[in-house]
C-alpha cells in the first residue's frame, strides 16, 4: 500500500474513501493526514483520529509473549500447541497483532515476560529467557514492522521510521531467583521494566494476591530497586502490596511505572492503586498505567464475581479441559469463556468507557501527567467495546470528548510514559558514573 508510482492518484483516492472506514491499510501512522476527507463522523472524531494518528502511542502491558512461544487455535477453535503463531497475520483470537496495532495506531508495546508465581528458582530464569529470546525473535522475523527498543530515544526512532517499538518487561521478580547477576543479564538483553511480584510474594517482596510475609520490602528487595535505578531499569509496582509501594517508593532514587494498573477509589480490587499512592506515585514523578480488564474496572462486575466464587471456579475449570497448563491459550480462552458467562446473564455486563472513568479519576488526583494505557491485552478480560487494539483510538476520542486538551491526551496516549523512562535512564547514568 505504501506505493510511490505515478499512477497513485487514483488509487489514493480510492484509499482514502476506504480509510474512513478503515484506517489503517497499512498506511499506519502516516493515516492521520488521509483522514481529512471523512465526511460520516463529526469535527471532534476527526480531530480525534488525527491526533490519534500523530501521536506515539504507547501500551506498557500485553502478554502476548505467551503466544510466540507456540501454539495456536484451528478454525474449529481448538487449541494445537505445536500449530505457531503467526504474528503478522490478522487474528481472530486474541487481542494483538501486527495489522491490529497498525489499525489501532500503536507505536510501542510493552511484551510481558511472564510466568505464574508458583515456578520459581532455575526453572523461572530460563523460562523469562525464552521468552525474551521469542520477542527478539518476532523483531527479526518482522523488520519491517517492528524495532526492538530500550530507550525513550529508540522508541520516537522507530516511531520517525513507521515501526511499532518494541519492549520487553518482566513480570514477576521470581524470576530473577534472587539473584542481581540475573537482573543484570535481563537488563543486558533488553528488559527495562520488571514487576516486582505478581500474584504470589517473591522471596524479597510481598504482592497485593498474598498474605504479607516481609512487611513490604525486604532487605535484598532494597538492593534489587537500587541495581534497577543503576541499570536504568524502570521500577514496576503493580501487583505488588501497598506496604511494598511505599517501601519502594521510599527506595527507588527514580520515578515508578505502575505498568498496568487501575484505581480502587472506582473498584476495590487488591491490586489497583489507592487515591494516596496514586498522590503520592505522581509527587515522585511517576506515572499510572490504567488496566482494562473487567474486574479491575469494575465494582459490579468484582462483586458479582465474589458472590459467586464458584463462577470462576468453573471457567478455570473448563479453560483446563481446553488447554491444558499451555499459558497462551489459557489467556484467551479465558476472556472468551468470561464472555459467554456475561452472556448468560452469570457476570455482568462492562463497557469499554469504563476505562475512560478510571483514566479521569487519576488525571483529577494528579493531573495529565501522570497518566497513561497498560492494557492487559492477551490477559486479561476485556470490556465490550474494547475486544482488541483496534479499539484504542476510541480513547482518544472520547477524552477530547470529556474536554480534554490534545496536548493532555498526547501525554496520557505516550508522552508521559516517554519522560519516566527518559528520567530513569537519567538516573541510571548518574548513578553509574558515580562511585558506588
Ligand atoms: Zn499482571
Amino acid at each position: 500500500m505504501k506505493s510511490d508510482g505515478p499512477h497513485d492518484a487514483a488509487r489514493r483516492e480510492a484509499i482514502r474513501r476506504l480509510l474512513v472506514l478503515a484506517p489503517v491499510l497499512a498506511c499506519g501512522f502516516g493515516a492521520a493526514a488521509d483522514m481529512s476527507t471523512a465526511v460520516t463522523s463529526d469535527d471532534t472524531s476527526l480531530r480525534a483520529r488525527k491526533l490519534h494518528f500523530s501521536s506515539l502511542v504507547i501500551d506498557t502491558h500485553a502478554d502476548t509473549t505467551q503466544r510466540f512461544l507456540g501454539g495456536q487455535f484451528a478454525g474449529d477453535g481448538s487449541f494445537h500447541p505445536n500449530l505457531e503463531f503467526d504474528f503478522a497475520a490478522r487474528d481472530a483470537r486474541g487481542n494483538i497483532d501486527i495489522p491490529r496495532m497498525r489499525e489501532g495506531g500503536l507505536g510501542a508495546i510493552f511484551f510481558s515476560i511472564w510466568i505464574p508465581s508458583k515456578i520459581k528458582g532455575p526453572a523461572a530464569v530460563a523460562r523469562a529467557l525464552e521468552q525474551i529470546a521469542a520477542v527478539h525473535e518476532q523483531v527479526r522475523r518482522h523488520p519491517a514492522d517492528l524495532a526492538f527498543a530500550t530507550t525513550a530515544a529508540e522508541i520516537r526512532a522507530a516511531h520517525t521510521q513507521h515501526k511499532i517499538a518494541a519492549l520487553i518487561g518482566v513480570e514477576g521478580g521470581h524470576m530473577i531467583n534472587s539473584d542481581l547477576g540475573v537482573l543484570r543479564h535481563f537488563a543486558a538483553l533488553g528488559a527495562r521494566y520488571m514487576t516486582l511480584t505478581h500474584t504470589g510474594n517473591v522471596e524479597w517482596a510481598d504482592s497485593s494476591g498474598a498474605t504479607p510475609v516481609h512487611n513490604g520490602l525486604a532487605p535484598f528487595g532494597r538492593e534489587v530497586i537500587r541495581e534497577m535505578n543503576r541499570l536504568g531499569m524502570m521500577v514496576d509496582i503493580s501487583h505488588v502490596s501497598d506496604k511494598t509501594f511505599y517501601d519502594v517508593l521510599a527506595v527507588s532514587q527514580a520515578p515508578l511505572l505502575a505498568s498496568h494498573s487501575s484505581c480502587r477509589g472506582i473498584c476495590d480490587a487488591p491490586r489497583n492503586m489507592t487515591d494516596d499512592m496514586i498522590k503520592a506515585l505522581a509527587a515522585k514523578g511517576g506515572v499510572i498505567q490504567i488496566n482494562y480488564h473487567v474486574a479491575f474496572l469494575s465494582q459490579e462486575f468484582r462483586d458479582a464475581e465474589k458472590k459467586d466464587p464458584q463462577i470462576n471456579k468453573s471457567i478455570e475449570a473448563e479453560v483446563f479441559k481446553l488447554c491444558g497448563d499451555n499459558e497462551a491459550c489459557e489467556l484467551i480462552e479465558g476472556d472468551r469463556l468470561t464472555r459467554e458467562y456475561v452472556q448468560r446473564g452469570k457476570l455482568p455486563r462492562v463497557e469499554w468507557s469504563k476505562i475512560i472513568e478510571h483514566i479521569d479519576h487519576a488525571v483529577q488526583l494528579v493531573g495529565a501527567e501522570h497518566v497513561g494505557l497498560g492494557s492487559d491485552f492477551d490477559g486479561a478480560n476485556m470490556p465490550y467495546g474494547m475486544e482488541d487494539v483496534t479499539q484504542i483510538p476510541k480513547i482518544t476520542e472520547a477524552l477530547l470528548r470529556k474536554g480534554y486538551s490534545e496536548d493532555d491526551v498526547k501525554k496520557i496516549l505516550g508522552e508521559n510514559t516517554l519522560r519516566v523512562m527518559a528520567e530513569v535512564e537519567r538516573v541510571g547514568r548518574a548513578r553509574t558514573a558515580a562511585p558506588q
